[in-house]
């Protein structure tokens, strides 16, 4: 089954799960690193403490007490006295100094309780010790002054001091982060739902021209960004091709129905007329007019159905290498048999380039290049000329029919290739429908190749057809 998931909401979803994962690894890697400095921190300040605290010890003997300072603290040492300075700092932020003498502590804090027994004292050197599930750091100093013995400063700090720092800060971002990361999804998801509005737009204005029958309308939206536009244009273009090509299938079609109706009416008219009168040559003109109308009716079938099978590529191919000049020399002959006693006297001359080859089907190129002959005869002149050539380019093989007939006017050239389309439908024969050169042009493009005219009232036209080179 497929899941009704919108544009919008996976962009949300995408950048809410991205928002999380970016949040919870920097959360992470900021904690990891502030824990390790926060530690190396309170080891630093351990050291240093310890270290001050031993320039705040001397030993006095008796006569030297007496000069000493009121706020100092005296402890008997060795025949004198040991003064501890009032600097002696016996703690600071989470950090506990003594003063041991022989293991002893005589002077400030332990409240941790970390006994020489079990830590014994190690110069300079920070050690780790565990009491009651707790970790301390421990760092020592033997006190090296002039008749000081036995005496050690130790400092301790609990490690849990830097952690509980670390741990208030968390506790304070833990709930500011959710809300961040909600204004965020919100806000992307409004982003999304206003760039995606046209979308909408067209899909509804989409849904209007469906069910409605007016294929003119085209989409309108705001198009503010390039996709929307893009979008926008295809569609449009998209329409324009459709409602082209429905209007032309609807012109098809009843043109088609109109050049059969006219000779279906002829007949029909003949059958009365040779119903009623009951002469012999009666019948006989009557089956004349007939036959030829039922030719033209057959003829007409025939290219329209040509016509629906190349458009639906079901037309047999017989593609092959052809041999275009000999094919041409066969048809100029055709032709002239065809031409029969040719009452214009049109002479007609060839300039064929003998083996230009060319890759199609043989019947449909034999079907367009006789189109252009019957043409340049059709609308030439009396005692006119048609020239028939056939050479090579570098554009291709190309197959050209000129003559010095009637010529066509500039503004009716771009429409003589449309089907059904006739410059004057009284100067041509009677037979003609106006589909040959269409169907010229068809044959051509479906061989790759595409067709060009030049012409001139009076003057005559040149018809020529570029093929690929087979
Ligand atoms: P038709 O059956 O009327 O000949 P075509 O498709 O062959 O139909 O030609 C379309 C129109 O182009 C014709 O009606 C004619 O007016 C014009 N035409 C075609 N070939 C020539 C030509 N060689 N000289 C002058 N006009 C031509």
């Amino acid at each position: 089954m497929k899941r009704n998931i919108t544009i919008k909401k996976k962009i949300t979803l995408w950048f809410a799960i991205l928002l999380l994962i970016i949040v919870s690894v920097v959360m992470l890697l900021l904690l990891t690193v502030s824990r390790q400095v926060l530690h190396q921190d309170i080891k630093g300040r351990l050291k240093a403490l310890v270290e001050a605290n031993q320039e705040e010890l001397e030993y006095l003997n008796l006569e030297d007490k007496q000069d000493s300072d009121e706020g100092d603290h005296f402890i008997r040492y060795q025949g004198g006295y040991l003064e501890i300075d009032d600097d002696f700092c016996d703690y600071q932020d989470g950090i506990s100094v003594g003063l041991y003498l022989d293991g002893e502590l005589i002077y400030g804090e332990n409240p941790a309780g970390i006994l020489p027994e079990d830590c014994a004292f190690l110069q300079q050197q920070m050690q780790t010790e565990e009491k009651d599930g707790e970790k301390y750091d421990v760092y020592d100093v033997r006190v090296n002054g002039a008749d000081m013995e036995g005496l050690w400063i130790r400092g301790v700090a609990n490690q849990k001091e830097g952690v509980t720092l670390l741990a208030k800060v968390v506790r304070l971002m833990l709930p500011v982060l959710p809300v961040l990361a909600l204004i965020a999804i919100a806000g992307g998801y409004l982003i999304a739902r206003r760039g995606l509005k046209p979308l909408d737009d067209i899909c509804m204005q989409a849904d209007q021209i469906r069910s409605g029958t007016d294929l003119t309308m085209q989409i309108s939206v705001a198009d503010d960004c390039t996709e929307i536009r893009r979008l926008k244009g295809a569609f449009n273009h998209m329409l324009k091709r459709l409602e082209h090509s429905f209007a032309s299938e609807k012109q098809f079609t009843s043109d088609a129905s109109h050049e059969l109706r006219t000779p279906v009416a002829v007949i029909l008219a003949e059958c009365e007329y040779a119903l009623e009168e009951k002469q012999m040559e009666e019948y006989e003109e009557a089956l004349h007019v007939i036959a030829r109308q039922g030719q033209k009716m057959s003829a007409l079938i025939e290219e329209l159905l040509m016509f629906t099978r190349m458009e639906r590529g079901t037309l047999r191919l017989h593609m092959q290498r052809i041999n275009l000049s000999r094919l041409a020399e066969e048809i100029c002959r055709e032709q002239e048999k065809a031409f029969g006693e040719n009452p214009k006297h049109i002479r007609v001359l060839t300039q064929i380039r003998p083996g230009c080859m060319v890759y199609g089907d043989e019947n449909l190129l034999t079907r367009a290049c006789s189109n252009l002959i019957t043409n340049a005869y059709k609308y030439g002149c009396e005692y006119g000329h048609i020239w028939i050539r056939v050479y090579c380019r570098k554009a291709g093989i190309i197959f050209e029919v000129e003559d010095d007939g009637i010529g066509i006017d500039r503004e009716d050239l771009p429409k003589i290739w449309n089907r059904f389309y006739q410059v004057d439908s009284a100067r041509g024969d009677h037979a003609s429908a106006g589909l040959g050169l269409a169907l010229v042009k068809e044959i051509v493009e479906l061989h790759g190749g595409y067709t060009q005219v030049q012409s001139e009232p009076d003057h005559g036209s040149l018809f020529r057809i570029v093929l690929k080179e087979g």
